[in-house]
């Protein structure tokens, strides 16, 4: 399997907490070197360098625990823990993600129950401060497409039936078909959808305030 430890956007928890504590999850800004560029995950606020040592791949070294330094985490479980936080107040989860290790490739999210405008209110504005792109999908009207600095990436995706998803890696506005880089399959174009729960005449999230 392909290692995403130490790129730019990966999720690290800090290794040798208490069970109870609040996990302060941080994110590489800068990779490369001895030294890496980290900041809160969830805000991308106090940033500071810290030693490529102190960034761990796993966050057991033969067996044992580590005590020190940061461990990569499933970018599925971060966001799961994101978005529980921000909803925790409200009836809802978040449910049948499909995020997997690149953050640049994300997945999408659902609501469940039954979305509400305030609930993707929320999820959206929590998602955004922690510098995911938030759209909805070209394909069902109550997923959000999610990756982490997607603004520039097409947002199109589509289900081969049988297959899994497919996600668009061509830039914004291209002219040609969608390709999947990491499939390598190509499809048609297929324009994202208002959500039905959508208020009409509310910005959907991921375009401009101006449109
Ligand atoms: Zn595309």
């Amino acid at each position: 399997m392909e290692s995403y430890h130490l790129r730019r956007g990966q999720v690290y928890a800090p290794c040798g907490q208490p069970e109870d504590a609040v996990t302060r999850y941080v994110r590489i800004v800068r990779p490369g070197g001895k030294r890496v560029r980290i900041a809160d995950a969830a805000t991308g606020r106090r940033e500071r360098e810290v030693d490529v040592n102190r960034l761990h791949e796993f966050p057991t070294r033969n067996g044992v625990e580590r005590r020190t330094g940061y461990a990569l985490v499933e970018t599925r479980e971060w966001l799961w823990d994101l978005t529980d936080r921000a909803l925790r107040q409200y009836p809802y989860t978040v449910s049948s993600t499909t995020i997997g290790q690149d953050v640049h490739r994300g997945g999408c999210v659902r609501l469940e129950p039954q979305p509400a405008v305030e609930a993707v209110r929320i999820l959206v504005a929590t998602l955004e401060a922690a510098a995911w792109t938030v759209e909805p999908t070209t394909l069902y009207p109550d997923e959000l497409r999610v990756r982490f600095q997607g603004q520039s990436r097409c947002p199109s995706m589509y289900v081969a039936p049988g297959d899994g998803r497919q996600y668009c890696t061509r830039w914004r506005g291209h002219a040609d078909e969608h390709q999947d880089d990491l499939t390598l399959y190509q499809w048609e174009d297929n324009a994202p959808q208002p959500p039905a729960w959508w208020v009409p005449g509310q910005r959907l999230p991921g375009t401009p305030a101006s449109v």
